[in-house]
């Protein structure tokens, strides 16, 4: 068999997944991770063009916006080793307490002025349960509700309790993010002072609340292929509204300072891959975009990415907000996503009937 005809059949199965995606079919794990492993440079560019096609045909050119305040910075009492707000390694980005209304109301208008959909409020601590803080956290989020000029969301770590879930939501919290971060496999590499399941146990408790879920990872970290496609899985399992891509930024002091950064088509093709996994979600790129894609970052939508985390990181500068929006305006994309909500989503699963159970494999945790 020539080179030539088995790269065809490759380019032929890549298109035939993204027909079968857009009939509303699901991709098994077995295929799912074929695409993870596809090495030539011309598959890749198939993959990103079925990609492309498939982000079209289910979201048209809207592209969805969110940006972040850091709500309480540093000395965290968990060990992610990714993260610079760790007390187990923290260098000299900033620390904080649980911030007031102004910094919050700041951070609206700018997301109002730049037509940014949601503004999320991000703790560096391990979680949240009922007290004085929690009574905080629901003012910070009734008065953006009130003011009404963005979507309310957050990231304030583990649930302890449905009770908290139904606060949060009760003050009006539409999108909660608590991302996985990596396969059930990969999980304890790289955090121990919680579980995977942890995680899982959260999810459940938003879910039982009727919070969207912001659910995603971050790649680069030295997980394998596999670890990224079984990430995918277990976000189609649990039914993530909106799945961030975050990209190692290796920040010095933390024990992934010297991880080698992925190749820029390394990181697109993955982005192909959850696109195609999750075809109806909010494929978002965020954290260690500018840093890992440089000139490539306008290719994450050929990829299929529907989202943009705009602004700054938590510790790490992002490109100005006036130079993404220019980059989707070049592009012909629409950052005036419907700020009604997620219609454009089956409720809590991208699954067909044919597809995987909408709970999560911890179904039973709730
Ligand atoms: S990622 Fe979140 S939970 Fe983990 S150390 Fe950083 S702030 Fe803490």
């Amino acid at each position: 068999m020539s080179l030539e005809k088995v790269d065809m059949d490759r380019g032929a199965r890549i298109r035939d997944f993204g027909q079968r995606v857009m009939s509303g079919d699901v991709l098994s794990r077995e295929e799912a991770l074929w695409l993870f492993e596809l090495e030539e440079r011309a598959d890749i560019m198939d993959l990103l063009s079925v990609a492309n096609r498939v982000r079209e045909h289910f979201k048209g050119n809207k592209i969805h916006l969110c940006s972040i305040v850091n709500a309480k910075a540093g000395g965290c009492s968990e060990n992610c080793k990714f993260c610079a707000q760790s007390a187990a390694y923290q260098g000299d980005s900033p620390r904080y307490g649980f911030i007031d209304r102004e910094p919050v109301e700041e951070a609206a208008d700018e997301a109002e002025r730049n037509g940014v959909t949601a503004v999320g409020l991000v703790a560096a601590w391990r979680g949240l349960k009922e007290g004085p803080i929690l009574d905080e956290v629901c003012d910070r989020i009734r008065e953006m509700a009130a003011e009404g000029k963005t979507r309310p969301d957050a990231s304030l770590g583990l649930i302890e309790s449905q009770a908290v879930a139904d606060r949060l939501k009760e003050a009006g919290l539409e999108c909660y993010g608590h991302n996985l971060e990596s396969s059930r496999r990969f999980f304890p590499e790289h955090c121990t002072t919680h579980a995977f399941e942890d995680r899982l146990q959260t999810i459940q408790y938003l879910k039982n609340a009727g919070i969207k879920i912001c659910s995603g990872g971050i790649i680069g970290m030295g997980e394998t292929r596999a670890d990224r496609c079984d990430l995918a899985m277990s976000l189609r399992e649990i039914g993530a509204n909106v799945v961030p891509i975050n990209i190692l930024n290796p920040i010095e002091g933390t024990p992934y300072e010297n991880n080698e950064p992925l190749a820029p088509f390394e990181i697109l093709k993955t982005i192909a891959c959850f696109r195609l996994i999750l075809p109806q979600k909010e494929i978002m790129i965020a954290g260690g975009r500018t840093v890992n894609l440089r000139d490539l970052q306008s290719m994450v939508f050929m990829a299929g990415a529907s989202a943009l985390m705009v602004g700054n990181y938590l510790t790490t500068l992002n490109q100005p907000v006036e130079k993404d929006l220019q980059m989707l305006k070049d592009l012909g994309l629409d950052s005036d996503w419907d700020k009604a909500g997620f219609s454009d989503q089956d409720e809590g699963c991208g699954a067909t009937s044919a597809g995987p159970s909408c709970q999560p494999e911890t179904a039973e945790v709730a």
